[in-house]
C-alpha cells in the first residue's frame, strides 16, 4: 500500500541548507516535511551532508573552539525537530514537477508538496585510487581530504609537504589556500595545461611555495594507519613510468557532482548540473520549487553559505505561500497564482558573469 503525505512546504536533504530551511519552515508554522536518503554506505550517502564526514570545523561562527561536523549537525537536526520538522527517511526515486503540488515517489510514500525546497547538496569527485577509501581502508580522514578550506589549517597539515589533484578553479583555490600552512604544495594534473580560470592560473603560478608536476596521475596513495600519509605514487601518463613522491597529506580537488539527476529535465541546470537561480530569491524555474546550498552553488560552497540560503528559501516559500510574488531567475516576479508581474527594477547577475538592470528604459521622444 502506498501512503500518501501533504505538505505545505517539503524539503530535500538535511546539510546545514536543508535543515536550516526546516528551522525557518517550523518557525513559520508550516511544518515541513524533510526527506532524505537513508545511510548507505554503497551509494555513499550520509544523512547530514558533507559535513558528517568532516572532522573539526574551526570556521563556522559561534563556535569559538570549534566543533566537530557532526557533532555540528546534531545540533541543527535538535533544533530543526524542537520546532516540529518532520523527517522521512526514504530514497525518493521520480519527481514531478509539472503541476502543483509536486510529487516526489519512493517505494512505499506518494509526498505532495506545495513547495519543494531542494538541498540534496554535492558530493566531491574521488579518483577511486587505492589508499583513498576512508580510514582505516584507506587514509581518508588520516591524511587524505577533498576540503582544504576544513581540512587544511589542521595541525597535521601544518609544515608538511601536500599534494593537491587536479587543473580547475578548485586545485588552484585549494593548493593556493594550503600554502598558507604546508612547507611545500604540489599540484599534480594530468595534462600540461590548466582548466582554472586565467586569474586564478596567474595567482598559482605567482606563488613561490607551490610547483606542479604536469602530465602526471595519481595511481596510489601511500603510508600506514600508524603514520598516515607517506606518499604517492605518480604516473607519467605519455611514458606510463612511476615513481614514489614523499608527502604528508593528499588533496583530491577534481570536481564536485552536484545531486541533481533525480531533478533532470524538471529543472533549469548549468553544464555541470548546478540547479540555476539567478534571480534575487533560491527561486528555481519552476515557481513554487526552491533550491539553496550546494546544488545550486560551486563558489562558495561552505556550511554557512549553504545554511544561509537555506534560511532564505524557506523565507521564499513562506512569501509564496503567503500569495507575495518571487522573483525567478529570468528576473520576472511570479505569484503562486501564476500571475506574471513586470519585473522590478533590480540587478540581475547573468549566467555569464555579466550585470544587468532590467529597469526598463527611460521613455524616448517616440512614447512619448
Ligand atoms: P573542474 O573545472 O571540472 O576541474 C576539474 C579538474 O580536475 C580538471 O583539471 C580535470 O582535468 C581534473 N580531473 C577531473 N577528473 C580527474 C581524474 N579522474 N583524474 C585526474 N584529474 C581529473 O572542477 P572545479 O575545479 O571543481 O570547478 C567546477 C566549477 O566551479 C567551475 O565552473 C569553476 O570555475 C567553479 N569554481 C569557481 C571558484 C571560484 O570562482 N572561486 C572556485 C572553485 C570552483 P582536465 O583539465 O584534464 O579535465
Amino acid at each position: 500500500m502506498t501512503e500518501e503525505i501533504r505538505r505545505q512546504v517539503v524539503i530535500i536533504g538535511s546539510g546545514p541548507a536543508g535543515l536550516t530551511a526546516a528551522i525557518y519552515a517550523a518557525r513559520a508554522n508550516l511544518k515541513p516535511l524533510l526527506i532524505d536518503a537513508p545511510a548507505d554506505t554503497e551509494k555513499q550517502t550520509t544523512p547530514g551532508g558533507q559535513l558528517m564526514i568532516t572532522t573539526e570545523v574551526e570556521n563556522y561562527p559561534g563556535f569559538a573552539e570549534g566543533i566537530q561536523g557532526p557533532d555540528l549537525m546534531i545540533q541543527f537536526r535538535a533544533q530543526a525537530e524542537r520546532f516540529g520538522t518532520e523527517f522521512l527517511e526514504e530514497w525518493i526515486t521520480k519527481v514531478d514537477f509539472s503541476e502543483r503540488p509536486f510529487k516526489l515517489y519512493t517505494d512505499n510514500t506518494v509526498v505532495k508538496a506545495e513547495t519543494l525546497i531542494i538541498a540534496s547538496g554535492a558530493s566531491a569527485k574521488w579518483l577511486g585510487i587505492p589508499g583513498e577509501a576512508k580510514t582505516p581502508h584507506g587514509f581518508g580522514g588520516n591524511g587524505v581530504s577533498a576540503c582544504a578550506t576544513c581540512d587544511g589549517p589542521l595541525p597535521a597539515f601544518r609544515n608538511k609537504r601536500l599534494v593537491v589533484v587536479g587543473g580547475g578553479d578548485t586545485a588552484m583555490e585549494e593548493a593556493t589556500f594550503l600554502t598558507r600552512y604546508a612547507s611545500r604544495v604540489f599540484v599534480v594534473h594530468r595534462r600540461d595545461k590548466l582548466r582554472a580560470s586565467k586569474i586564478m592560473q596567474d595567482k598559482a603560478f605567482r606563488n613561490e611555495k607551490l610547483e606542479f608536476i604536469w602530465n602526471t596521475g595519481l595511481e596510489e596513495i601511500l603510508g600506514t594507519q600508524e603514520q598516515g600519509v607517506t606518499g604517492v605514487r605518480l604516473r607519467d601518463v605519455h611514458t606510463g613510468k612511476t615513481r614514489d613522491f614523499e608527502c604528508e597529506g593528499v588533496f583530491i580537488a577534481i570536481g564536485h557532482k552536484p545531486n541533481t539527476d533525480l531533478f533532470k529535465g524538471q529543472l533549469e541546470m548549468d553544464a555541470v548540473g548546478y540547479i540555476k537561480t539567478l534571480g534575487h530569491s533560491m527561486a528555481t524555474n519552476v515557481p513554487g520549487v526552491f533550491a539553496c546550498g550546494d546544488v545550486q552553488d560551486s563558489v562558495y560552497r561552505q556550511a554557512i553559505t549553504a545554511a544561509g540560503t537555506g534560511c532564505m528559501a524557506a523565507i521564499d516559500a513562506e512569501r509564496f505561500l503567503d500569495h507575495l510574488p518571487i522573483v525567478m531567475p529570468t528576473g520576472e516576479e511570479v505569484t503562486i497564482e501564476g500571475e506574471h508581474l513586470p519585473a522590478d527594477h533590480s540587478v540581475i547577475i547573468m549566467p555569464t558573469g555579466e550585470v544587468v538592470s532590467n529597469e526598463p528604459s527611460p521613455p524616448t521622444m517616440e512614447d512619448c
